[in-house]
């Protein structure tokens, strides 16, 4: 019998997640994005208290995503 053997049960699973993924309507990276077990579609922010649905993540994504397109495309500049 080992020292540790009556000490209660102590690692915990792994906590699962997304850390410090902002908000898409008010920046806070603050892990205050919650899902909704309902429909995991929609999302709700505890910073603004604002829902948002993946449609607006994919819109927004969308448009970065052309910004990023057109931004490679353009020349490269010599030094
Ligand atoms: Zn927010």
């Amino acid at each position: 019998m080992n020292a540790t053997a009556n000490k209660p049960e102590t690692h915990k699973p792994a906590r699962r997640g997304f850390p410090s993924l902002p908000c898409i309507l008010c920046g806070n990276a603050n892990g205050a994005v919650t899902v909704s077990l309902e429909d995991l579609g929609q999302f709700h922010c505890n910073e603004c208290d604002e829902h948002f649905n993946a449609d607006a993540v994919r819109q927004q994504l969308s448009q970065w995503q052309a910004v990023l397109t057109w931004c490679d495309q353009a020349p490269a500049v010599s030094e």
